[in-house]
């Protein structure tokens, strides 16, 4: 477990791949002001659209596995055959300056993260059922059939790993969705334990004036 308690929150979401998390989360961080999408690590190769520094840190299998030897992730996994990270010096760097993060990492990783900073609210985001997933698979993935259901049967798997998170989304439609997710974000941020210093101030105020009796 990594020391102290940062001042900034951490988020994870994890879902089926197709689940729509990414365009989620995206919106979730542009309509919250103090919330950022953390940039993972990855071996496999950018897809068309996709830029290093961007959308991942695009970077070698020997790579990767330096920075697997010198515990550079905060977690990583294996998924889908390629090496998929979040970076754990500038995690804890941002946390620590107060800026809540948001993880988009499957359930492996959420797994980990959980058990180094056991205050991460950890999110689950579920399709509105598996035929609207495989449909949304589909649709969008140029994959060979053997990929796909290679996915669809890692989609089952993940599904149980729903009970070890604190929150769970159906993504149906995304403005419904979007507005759930920054409804924990902001009940999240009000807990009293993440409230005290900032309320202090408030209730201070309240308090007798040193000297008045009444
Ligand atoms: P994709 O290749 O489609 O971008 O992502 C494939 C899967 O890897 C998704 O389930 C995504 O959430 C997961 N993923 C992306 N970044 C990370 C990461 O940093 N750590 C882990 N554990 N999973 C990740």
């Amino acid at each position: 477990m990594l020391s102290d308690t940062p001042s900034g929150l951490l988020f994870v979401v994890s879902a089926p791949s197709a689940a729509g998390k990414t365009t989620v989360v995206e919106q979730l961080v542009q309509v919250l002001p103090g919330l950022r999408m953390s940039r993972s690590y990855t071996s496999r190769a950018a897809r068309p659209g996709e830029e290093h520094g961007v959308d991942y840190n695009f970077i070698g299998r020997d790579e990767f596995e330096a920075m697997i030897a010198r515990d550079a992730f905060l977690e990583w996994a294996d998924v889908f055959g390629h090496y998929y990270g979040t970076g754990r010096d500038e995690t804890w760097a941002r946390l620590t300056a107060g800026e809540d993060l948001v993880l988009v990492i499957d359930v492996q990783g959420a797994r980990q993260v959980r058990e180094r900073l056991p205050q991460t609210v950890a999110i689950f985001m579920l399709p509105p059922s598996f035929e609207v997933l495989e449909q949304r698979l589909r649709k969008r993935s140029k994959d060979p059939e053997a990929a796909m259901v290679r996915r669809l049967e890692t989609a089952r798997r993940e599904v149980d790993a729903v009970e070890a998170y604190d929150y769970v989304v159906v993504n149906d439609l995304l403005e419904r969705c979007v507005g759930e997710l920054a409804g924990i974000v902001v009940a999240e941020r009000a807990r009293l334990v993440r409230r005290r210093a900032a309320i202090q101030p408030i209730i201070e105020t309240f308090r007798k004036p040193a000297g008045r009796t009444e």
